[in-house]
């Protein structure tokens, strides 16, 4: 097949529209909300009877960082279970969604900032599948995932989250997954948030209303409360891919809105 050819086919697959479709930062949390019934798990739920169909959806999540960009080329991308510790109904939890080795030709297509690397040995990591799992149950839509490059800063990630941008008009939905506020060693079983975790995020909060997004690349200015609540930064980088796809008239909203175990934000935003 020609490339001409290839590129047709990729267009009729995600076929070109006036309507964006939104866009979500999802705070992930615990790997539990993938099979439990909570106030998070809910609200994904909800979320995803509140969204119009996607042809297909695009995760970035913190808990796939690579040397350079990958993404998912696989036609059935595996379940991956990348945690410890948990009961055994999650270990057997599956999300048996389709890859879409077309979105994964588009998306690198589409970039032109990084070279993507089309990956086969990955799948669905549970930053995409525990939150995926409540939003779209039937695992039908078509999943591609989008790796962070650990050797690049925050204003790179952002940039080429912007680069993301002609996706939403062929139907594909951007989600972001990870948290404003990660601080394992500070977990605590108790709900009692952090004062210094509150802070963070009720500033990141003020920050995205203000559609201040220099400030929120740039989160090392901000102080104890921020290098407390980032001691390493791929939780929080997704979020940089999601505010760069806000186009000047699109608005925000939050759901999940809370500090959860202590020192884990579930704040959520959508923008459409
Ligand atoms: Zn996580």
């Amino acid at each position: 097949m020609s490339l001409d050819q290839t590129l047709q086919e990729l267009h009729n697959a995600f076929p070109q529209s006036d309507q964006k479709m939104p866009t979500l930062f999802v705070g992930h949390g615990n790997p539990m909300n993938a099979i439990e019934d909570n106030e998070f798990s809910r609200s994904w739920t909800e979320v995803g009877h509140a969204l119009p169909k996607p042809n297909a959806i695009l995760c970035i999540s913190a808990h796939w960082e690579t040397r350079g960009t990958q993404v998912t080329g696989m036609e059935h991308p595996r379940t991956i279970h990348d945690f410890g510790g948990f009961p055994r109904a999650l270990y057997e939890a599956q999300y048996p969604a389709p890859g879409s080795p077309a979105l994964a030709q588009l998306t690198q297509e589409t970039l032109q900032k990084a070279e993507v690397y089309l990956d086969q040995t990955w799948g669905l990591d549970h930053g995409t599948w525990s939150v995926l799992a409540n939003m779209f149950p039937d695992a039908t839509i078509p999943v591609v995932q989008l790796s962070l490059d650990r050797t690049q800063d925050p204003q790179f990630h952002y940039d080429l989250g912007k680069e993301l941008q002609a996706l939403r008009n062929r139907g594909v939905l951007i989600i972001g997954s990870g948290n404003v506020v990660h601080r394992l060693s500070a977990f605590q079983f108790e709900d009692i948030a952090y004062d210094w975790a509150l802070e963070f995020d009720d500033t990141i909060k003020h920050l995205i209303e203000d559609r201040n997004h220099d400030a929120i690349i740039h989160y090392q200015r901000l102080g104890r409360a921020a290098q407390l609540s980032i001691p390493t930064n791929e939780h929080y980088l997704p979020l940089l891919y999601v505010l760069a796809l806000q186009d000047r008239q699109e608005q925000t909203r939050f759901f999940a809105d809370k500090v959860t175990f202590g020192s884990i934000s579930m704040r959520s935003v959508w923008i459409e």
